[in-house]
């Protein structure tokens, strides 16, 4: 039987920089026990009926104790679920993942170890700073130990540390600085030794500080920098100011609340992080797949898909691409274009606007016997209506049905507190409104004119509605709203 239960390294924040193995594991499982510092999509591709579990606190509060995640470990993996249990960076570096398997090695439960990228690295690296380097250093050290000053004990061995000839990487919060860079000098490094402190490192907001032993505590604090937070000690630390690569962002310190359905990767989110914003996703929208019976489509001339979720749900209804082939295809927005694509579909017609309108425009002066009509239950009737009064016989083939998500105190807070409120869809308007009971407070951005009428309906006029009606002009706006662009 093959291994069911996995320690995966999700990487320090960056979803890029998830392993291709981590994201095939997620896929799968039954079940996922995840920490708090994990990258915000690292859960998108999990499997709707996933049971996803949050160890990393316990209703917004206290952190799951750790032999609390153990047993929901052992008594997951028992049950012969396929659980995933997903850290931050990776499992084995000051992730208690060496405790977990040592948990289930003795009860004999077989598992697999998927490394990830670690913070000590991964951090230092988008600041610019080589944690070793020829002629610099040649040798580098990872290192933690207690947060709390006042404990007696200590696991740390200060004068071999500040004897150590090379880089030392703290996975330590800001509040030990003081106590680092102390012990350091006392047992020995020079007060000018290069220092920087690298915060969130990797994720859209992150910002390194430097100094050197005998100023980076007090300038962490005139800084207000805070946790996570990786300290670099060497000279290597220097290079960073040399070797600073992350391009400006104009979206720093921005929130963003991107809606999308929580089986739908965020190409959306995944740009705006790009751009430095926060993004704060809400998965207001469940897709709920429907069962499909795709009829013959040699019957058809033509075939209309219109959204990349109706896409993706009309290729996992075939048995392979062949069966769609026969008609004239039709896909309403690059991104629906994009998803048939990546099923191996060509599409015959895109129309420029990624709205029903602008279809009927590029067909008009053409006739269809019969069209098919791939999308969601609930839909416009414009397309199909359209198509009619020009004689089509028009079929709907409904792929998948969408329903609102209801969200949490937490999750509503933090929607409603964004500077951002961005709506791809008139659905996800609705559903948002739905789940939170108001739009109030953030600056609203549409991706075009349906979902703005969706959304003044609602009572919500969107402040800015994008020119292209695609997540890139969405973005696009969005940045010219915000001066950035
Ligand atoms: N297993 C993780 C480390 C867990 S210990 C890994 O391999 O990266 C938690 C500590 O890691 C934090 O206190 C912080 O010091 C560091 N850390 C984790 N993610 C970070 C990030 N994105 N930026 C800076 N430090 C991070």
């Amino acid at each position: 039987m093959s291994v069911r239960v996995h320690l995966v390294g999700a990487g320090p924040g960056d979803p890029g920089l998830m392993t291709a193995r981590s994201l095939e594991l997620i896929a799968r499982a039954d079940v996922i026990l995840f920490d708090k510092l994990i990258p915000d999509a690292a859960l998108d591709g999990a499997r709707p009926d996933a049971e996803l579990i949050d160890v990393g606190k316990i209703g917004g509060g206290k952190q799951v104790p750790q032999d609390v995640t153990t047993a929901l470990l052992l008594e997951h993996a028992r049950a012969g679920r396929e659980v995933v249990r997903l850290k931050g960076g990776d499992p084995f570096v000051f992730g208690r993942g060496g405790e977990e398997a040592q948990a289930l090695a003795a009860e004999g439960i077989a598992f697999t170890v998927v490394p990830g990228v670690t913070a000590g690295v991964a951090a230092p690296a988008y600041a610019g700073i080589p944690v070793t380097q020829r002629n610099v250093a040649s040798a580098v050290a990872f290192v933690t130990g207690h947060e709390n000053p006042d404990k007696p004990e200590t696991a740390i061995d200060w004068p071999a540390l500040a004897a150590f000839p090379g880089t030392l990487v703290f996975y330590m919060g800001v509040r030990a600085l003081p106590r680092i860079t102390e012990q350091l000098v006392a047992h020995g490094r020079p007060g000018t030794q290069p220092v920087g402190i690298v915060e969130r490192g990797t994720f859209g907001d992150q910002r390194t500080v430097h100094g050197t032993l005998g100023t980076i505590a007090a300038l962490a604090a005139e800084h207000a920098v805070r946790a996570p937070a990786i300290t670099v000690v060497g000279d290597v630390a220097a290079l960073g100011e040399e070797l600073a690569w992350l391009p400006d962002r104009p979206l720093v310190g921005r929130t963003v609340a991107v809606t999308r359905a929580r089986a739908q990767a965020s190409a959306l989110a995944a740009r705006l992080r790009a751009l430095g914003a926060t993004v704060v996703e809400t998965p207001a929208i469940r897709i709920e797949p429907l069962p499909v019976t795709v009829p013959d489509l040699a019957t058809f001339d033509l075939l209309c898909v219109t959204s990349p979720n109706g896409a993706e749900r009309l290729l996992a209804a075939v048995p392979d691409a062949r069966a769609l082939t026969g008609p004239r295809i039709a896909a309403i927005g690059p991104g629906t274009a994009r998803a048939l694509a990546a099923g191996g579909i060509v599409a015959d017609v895109v129309p420029p606007r990624a709205v029903a309108e602008s279809l009927l425009e590029t067909l008009a002066g053409e006739t269809f016997s019969r069209v098919l009509i791939a999308r969601a239950e609930e839909a416009r009737d414009l397309l199909p209506d359209g198509l009619r009064e020009r004689g089509a016989e028009v079929e709907i083939l409904a792929l998948y049905r969408t329903t609102a998500e209801p969200l949490d105190d937490a999750a509503r807070a933090a929607v409603l507190g964004a500077e951002y409120l961005t709506f791809a869809s008139a659905s996800a308007a609705r559903f948002t409104h739905a789940a939170a009971g108001t739009l109030a407070g953030p600056r609203i951005v549409s991706i075009g004119p349906v979902t703005s009428a969706a959304l003044a309906e609602l009572g919500f006029p969107p402040d800015v509605e994008a020119a292209e009606h695609t997540p890139d002009g969405l973005v696009a706006a969005l940045l010219a709203d915000a001066g950035g662009g």
